[in-house]
């Protein structure tokens, strides 16, 4: 069994008063939904890791960032961790771009690392499936006041012995390219399978 573990944190979804459903676009007139999206890929993520035998959780049922992140460091007890916050829209207020982002915290090397193994390991597993969508990714410091939402749900995994938090953002709802891309279940796949070998290495395969 693996030493690491990765813990995935969907993003939005269930508050105090209400469902946030994160951002929004438009696909052929339907409403594509961030939290929505985000726990598809998580569950994608999650499948695929366990297939090979893989510690892999989902916490996104909690009110609260970090009761989330609590429940995914009591979910791996004695495993170094990766808190992998998953976003689709995180980033600059409407200018949502064809590219997306790995971020981690500024001070977090470990977090850096596994951030450029990311934007290694998601276009290239984009491209092995043959979808023309997304393959540009890059790391982000997410260094505030720019970052400041991002640096909110980084930040708390800096006090972790053994773990660390980078967010995913591999595409912009508020982009066309983006939400073409979101609701196609090859493209989540991909996502998923870039993403399990980001983290625990190995092909994208
Ligand atoms: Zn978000």
């Amino acid at each position: 069994m693996s030493d690491l573990a990765l813990a995935l944190i969907p993003g939005h979804g269930p508050r105090a008063d209400r469902w946030d459903p994160g951002a929004v676009g438009v696909n052929g007139g339907i409403s594509i939904e961030e939290a929505e999206r985000v726990r598809v890929l998580a569950e994608r993520v999650r499948l695929l890791a366990v297939e090979r035998g893989l510690p892999c959780t989902i916490h996104g049922t909690a009110k609260q960032y970090r009761q989330r992140q609590a429940e995914a460091v009591a979910a791996h007890p004695g495993k170094r961790l990766v808190l992998a916050h998953l976003h689709l829209n995180a980033g600059l207020a409407g200018r949502g771009s064809d590219y997306g982002l790995v971020l981690h915290d500024p001070r977090s090397t470990a977090g850096a690392d596994t951030a450029r193994r990311l934007v290694d390991a998601i276009p290239a597993a984009m491209a092995a499936a043959g979808q023309p969508y997304l393959r540009s990714q890059r790391v982000v410091a997410a260094a505030r006041p720019t970052w400041d939402r991002a640096a909110n749900l980084l930040e708390p995994a800096w006090a972790l012995p053994h773990g660390h938090a980078v967010l995913l953002e591999p595409a912009f709802l508020d982009h066309p390219a983006g939400v073409t891309a979101v609701v196609r279940s090859a493209v989540i796949d991909a996502l998923a399978r870039g993403i399990v070998a980001g983290v625990f290495g190995g092909s994208a395969a």
